[in-house]
C-alpha cells in the first residue's frame, strides 16, 4: 500500500450523533483532502465495543466508556490518504478536550473527556484492526481525478 492509502478509522461517538456533528466531522477529513472510503450509522453491540477497546479493559473508567457508546448510534467511518493516522488525531485533538489545541475538533466541540465526541485510530496497526473489526471485507476503493490535484 502506498503513503497516499494509508487508511484511518474515524468513528463520530453517540454525543457527536445526538448533537448534529456528523456532518460537519466528517466534511472536516472530506476537505482537507482525504477520501471517505466507508461509512455507515451503526448500533454498536457491547461486544464490538469491547472488542473495540480491549487494550483498555482494566482502566477504572471502562464500564462507563462501554455505557456512554451505547448511549445511541455512532457514525463509523474510513479516511484513507497521506498521514491518514496522525493527522486524523491532530484534527481530533488531545483525549481530554480540557487539552485540546483550539481549532481541533474535541476542542471545537467537547469539554469533558468521558463526552469527546470522536475517536480515531492511534496507530496504522491500530487503524487496520480497526478497519477490519468494524468493516470487515465491505471496503471497496475507488479512485478519484482530484487526487491529481491534491497530491504532488
Ligand atoms: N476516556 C475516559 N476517561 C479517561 C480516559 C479515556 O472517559 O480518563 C474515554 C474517552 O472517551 C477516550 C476513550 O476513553 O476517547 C478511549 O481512551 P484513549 O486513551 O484510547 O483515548 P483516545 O484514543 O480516544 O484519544
Ligand atoms: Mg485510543
Amino acid at each position: 500500500m502506498s503513503a497516499n492509502q494509508e487508511r484511518s478509522f474515524i468513528m463520530v461517538k453517540p454525543d457527536g450523533v445526538e448533537r448534529g456533528l456528523v456532518g460537519e466531522i466528517v466534511s472536516r477529513f472530506e476537505k482537507r483532502g482525504f477520501k471517505i472510503l466507508a461509512l455507515q450509522l451503526i448500533h454498536p453491540s457491547a461486544e464490538l465495543l469491547q472488542e473495540h477497546y480491549k487494550d483498555l479493559a482494566d482502566k477504572p473508567f471502562f464500564p462507563k466508556l462501554l455505557a456512554y457508546m451505547q448511549s445511541g448510534p455512532v457514525a463509523a467511518f474510513v479516511i484513507q490518504g497521506k498521514g491518514a493516522v496522525k493527522i486524523g488525531r491532530v484534527m481530533l485533538g488531545a483525549t481530554n478536550p480540557q487539552d485540546s489545541a483550539p481549532g481541533t475538533i474535541r476542542a471545537d466541540f467537547a469539554l469533558d473527556i468521558g463526552k469527546n465526541v470522536c475517536h480515531g485510530s492511534d496507530s496504522v496497526e491500530s487503524a487496520e484492526r480497526e478497519v477490519a473489526l468494524w468493516f470487515g471485507d465491505n471496503i471497496k476503493s475507488y479512485s478519484r481525478a482530484v487526487d491529481n490535484v491534491i497530491y504532488e
